[in-house]
């Protein structure tokens, strides 16, 4: 763990002069509690991923994927964490370290709700209010999402700025610390924005890779040749990494939206992927150099998945580094492709991935024979939330593995 703030030509702190002290403040925080455990802070962090969130997890043998792609397939049971994702991992650890900052608010933004909701939770269990800023748009499309945040005690305000989705979300939620940083921390959900940010959320979600590098040399007995996981803004793909960085034999995959298509809809501004690693360009986003889904004039443009956590224009500065550099290879994964996964993890497995998940198995589907004998896959989420979605795009899709589909079309729409 290191208090980077550049990754090559990335990172950085790209931020309004109003908001430097309170990233000096958080830096000084990251330094102290996270890098050199002051006070315990790691040993509480670590306590209270035990008691509330479940951890550890297990790395589960896949025998059916094993037997069908003929090579060792272990899962990551991220999926098992408490709220069904990894993303309370970054959550938990940024709340309890406002709290050993002495701050007494917690703001966040979300786009699908699962950041927002992660946040709500690690804030009622460390009894602090906590405000989400939620796109309009998002909040129509999302309500279970935004009545768990509710029920958790958390304030939802609507962001009507621009299309009402995650990137006005973050830009408000900037606005608000801005203003309130004497008091306020603002939990970032992904290894995004400006250092510390990325470093510090990646060191929280290491967790993920920690375990994982024990447990495969328990179960194979070595190390893996490859580990693969889904990218978003970057975090689930970070932590899986994470301990792997340094073994050089082992291959590193973070497998990003493909969407409908690579190629930009001229006319309309929209990239209908949310492939930033290997389709963008180098800009600036939410206070970091990154790679960014951008037109030829530098703005910003409208993402596509069908997946809603994978659907964001930018990508964590030090993985756009590291795909630089050669050591992570940025792969994706069309919609389709990530749909049939899901249906195949479901009925080879029992699991139910979340369709961000899908995407590192529809990776796995076409390439299984290039990734070596023992092959780690992160399960980042369960698929629960994901139902209602795979149900209308799966019977609007002619996919070649799917269930029979007919009960649902026999008794029309809303069966759930
Ligand atoms: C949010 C999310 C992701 C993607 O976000 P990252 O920042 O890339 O980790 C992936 N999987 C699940 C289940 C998610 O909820």
């Amino acid at each position: 763990m290191s208090a980077d703030s550049k990754f090559g030509d990335y990172g950085g702190q790209y931020v309004p002069e109003a908001l430097m002290p309170a990233i000096e403040e958080l830096t000084d925080a990251y330094e102290r509690y996270v890098l050199d455990n002051e006070d315990g802070f790691m040993d509480e962090f670590r306590d209270r991923l035990r008691d509330f969130g479940g951890r550890p997890l297990p790395l589960q043998r896949a025998d059916q994927l094993s037997a069908r792609y003929d090579r060792e397939v272990y899962l990551k049971r991220e999926d098992l964490l408490h709220g069904g994702a990894h993303k309370l991992n970054n959550a938990l650890g940024q709340v309890l370290l406002a709290k050993y900052m002495g701050k007494e608010r917690i703001i966040a933004e979300t786009g699908a709700g699962q950041h927002g909701t992660a946040t709500a939770m690690a804030a009622a269990h460390l009894d602090m209010p906590c405000e989400i800023y939620m796109g309009k748009t998002d909040i129509a499309r999302q309500r279970p999402n935004v009545f768990r945040m509710r029920t958790n005690g958390a304030e939802v305000t609507p962001v009507t700025a621009g299309r009402g989705t995650l990137k006005e979300a973050i830009s408000e939620t900037m606005r608000d610390w801005a203003t309130t940083v004497e008091d306020t921390h603002y939990v970032i959900g992904s290894v995004v924005g400006p250092a510390p940010f990325p470093a510090m959320v990646r060191d929280f979600q290491a967790v993920i890779s920690e375990e994982a590098r024990e447990q495969i040399q328990e179960k194979a007995g070595r190390l893996p040749d490859a580990v693969l996981a889904c990218a978003g803004g970057g975090s689930n793909t970070m932590g899986t990494f994470a301990h792997f960085v340094d073994d050089e034999d082992v291959g590193l995959y973070a497998v990003e939206a493909g969407g409908s298509s690579l190629s930009v809809d001229e006319e309309s501004g929209v990239a209908p992927n949310s492939a930033s690693l290997s389709t963008g360009d180098e800009g600036v986003l939410h206070g970091a150099r990154t790679k960014i889904l951008q037109d030829a004039d530098g703005q910003i443009m409208e993402s596509h998945s069908i997946s809603a956590g994978l659907d964001y224009a930018g990508v964590g500065p030090e993985l756009a580094h590291l795909v630089d550099t050669g050591r992570v290879e940025a792969v994706n994964v069309d919609d389709d492709a990530a749909l049939e996964a899901f249906h195949r993890l479901s009925q080879d497995e029992g699991v139910i991935p979340a369709l961000e998940t899908a995407h590192a198995f529809g990776y796995l589907e076409k390439n299984y024979s290039e990734l070596g004998d023992v092959v780690v896959v992160n399960v980042s989420g369960r698929g629960d939330k994901d139902l209602e979605t795979v149900i209308e795009e799966t019977m609007e899709r002619d996919l070649s593995i799917a269930p029979d589909m007919s009960v649902f079309r026999e008794v029309g729409g809303g069966a759930l």
